[in-house]
């Protein structure tokens, strides 16, 4: 088999696995509306309000099964990083999740009405009387209320006014809402109540997906701590306000990291322990890991005062944006900006003699990061450098030297295109390519911002 037919195939086998996940979610939820409906779930059901309280049920189990996809997309687990890559799996956990939030408050929403009308009571009477069914009641009222902060302040129009920190620790509490609204489940939903498979069933469904969160997003981190005990060795301020930070440790060769992948990176300096920020490896050797940051916001403006001996938390190796996920027999690399640093680190990997083209668009020279070693690393790999700088004009080339995808890449339906640069141009890059023929899964973009 060659290297392309290699290629097209675990392509293929990414792609049926990506769609076996997304179609086992509604599989999971059918069955847990199979279960609901045989332990009884609407052989009662004799009136309007039956119905409704069946259906609100119902709208409980489906919130319920994507909650749980949403918490596995963010675990961070190897084998759904690896098919969907990192940007896909959390603009699937951030579609799901407001979709389950507006089926959670529809499940609130119709029990509360409905038992309000069994007993006689008005709405917000039952509201109140909710906690006297048990602490878990109290519990999922306010999972509810976290669930809606949440929702509310991940609205685009909301979440654009907020600082990246603030918006992620509110969102925290999405999590919280997860392990307040679980016991209700099980405690008062009369399915998991009665034992038996449907009890098994939620119960090994609510394991695998907070078990992976809890393995990969807070154990794991800690185990890479103890095992590579990672440490800044030299940070070096660029002139064009970048930051370039080595950072060494032990076994790194077991990170498995790949060129064009990123870390979270957590570096235990007053003031950043707190945050972590996403960074693409911008050249890996031996022991040594190297990022390098533009200045975009507090947190990467403060990493050129990190002094050497900082310890640093990691979690990763993350992205798709690697050789591994080529699929045809020609690369053309497109970066803007710093989108240059995983394109730096992908050519470095580059097998010799391999069809490769690299397109780098700056404003300036001066303003282009990590040109220099591009440069020559494109001279030692006998690579097409084609280096475009100056003003915008009508293309994403410049005013003076637009470009087309087909200046690059004679033959668009055997080229991979990976592109990385700020997201208006990279989205302008990715719909020439389209326009002349790359196809879709031969087009992979790497987007900086969440
Ligand atoms: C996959 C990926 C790889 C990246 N690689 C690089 C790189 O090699 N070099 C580089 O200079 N930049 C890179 N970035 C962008 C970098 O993560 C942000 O510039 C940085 O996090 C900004 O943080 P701040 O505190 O300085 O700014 P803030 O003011 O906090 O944020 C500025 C903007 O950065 C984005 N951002 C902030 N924190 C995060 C976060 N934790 N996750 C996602 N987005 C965030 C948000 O869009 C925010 O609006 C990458 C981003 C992603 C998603």
């Amino acid at each position: 088999m060659t290297v392309v037919q290699e290629r097209r195939r675990s392509a293929a086998r990414r792609r049926w696995w990506v769609d076996g996940l997304e179609a086992s979610v509604w599989l999971v939820a059918a069955t847990g509306i199979a279960l609901m409906i045989a332990s009884g779930g609407v052989s009662y059901a004799s009136s309007a309000p039956d119905w409704w309280y069946a259906c609100g049920r119902a709208f409980g189990i489906v919130a319920a099964v994507l909650m749980m996809a949403q918490v596995l997309l963010a675990s961070r687990a190897p084998w759904v990083e690896r098919a969907m890559g990192h940007d896909r799996a959390i603009a699937t956990h951030t579609r799901l999740g407001k979709f389950a939030i507006v089926l959670l408050v529809i499940h609130l929403v119709i029990m509360t009405t409905v038992t309000a009308t069994y007993d006689g009571r008005g709405v917000v009477q039952q509201v109140l009387a909710w906690p006297d069914y048990g602490w878990w009641m109290l519990a999922a009222l306010v999972a509810a209320t976290a669930f809606v902060v949440v929702l509310v302040t991940s609205l685009t129009a909301v979440r654009l006014r907020l600082p990246y920190e603030r918006w992620h620790g509110v969102h925290l509490a999405v999590y919280i809402g997860v392990a307040l609204a679980v016991p209700h489940q099980f405690l008062e939903g009369s399915t998991f109540r009665s034992g038996g498979l449907a009890w098994w069933f939620w119960a090994v469904l609510w394991m695998v997906s907070i078990g992976s969160f809890v393995v990969f997003r807070l154990l794991r981190p800690l185990l890479l701590h103890t095992r590579h005990r990672l440490e800044v060795e030299s940070v070096t301020p660029h002139p064009d306000g970048s930051t370039t930070v080595t950072i060494h440790g032990r076994n790194l060769a077991r990170l498995r990291a790949r060129g064009g992948q990123f870390f979270l990176w957590r570096f235990l300096a007053p003031g950043l322990t707190w945050q972590a920020h996403p960074y693409s490896i911008s050249a890996a050797a031996g022991e040594r890991l190297r990022i390098t940051a533009k200045a975009s916001g507090d947190g990467s403006a403060a990493l050129r005062h990190v002094s050497p001996g900082t310890r640093v938390m990691v979690e990763g190796p993350l992205g798709i944006f690697t050789h591994a996920h080529r699929t045809r027999e020609s690369l053309l690399l497109v970066a803007a900006g710093i989108g240059i640093t995983p394109v730096r680190a992908m050519l470095e990997e580059a097998a010799p003699g391999e069809d490769i083209t690299v397109v780098v668009r700056a404003r300036s020279r001066d303003e282009a990061p990590l040109l220099d070693e591009v440069e020559a690393l494109a001279a030692e790999r006998d690579v097409a450098l084609h280096v475009i700088v100056g003003p915008r004009g009508d293309t994403w080339g410049s005013r003076a030297h637009p470009a087309s995808i087909t200046d690059f890449a004679p033959h668009p339906g055997e080229t991979d295109v990976y592109i990385c640069g700020p997201r208006a141009w990279a989205r302008e890059v990715e719909a020439d390519a389209a326009a002349a023929g790359v196809a879709s899964d031969a087009i992979h973009r790497e987007e900086f911002g969440w």
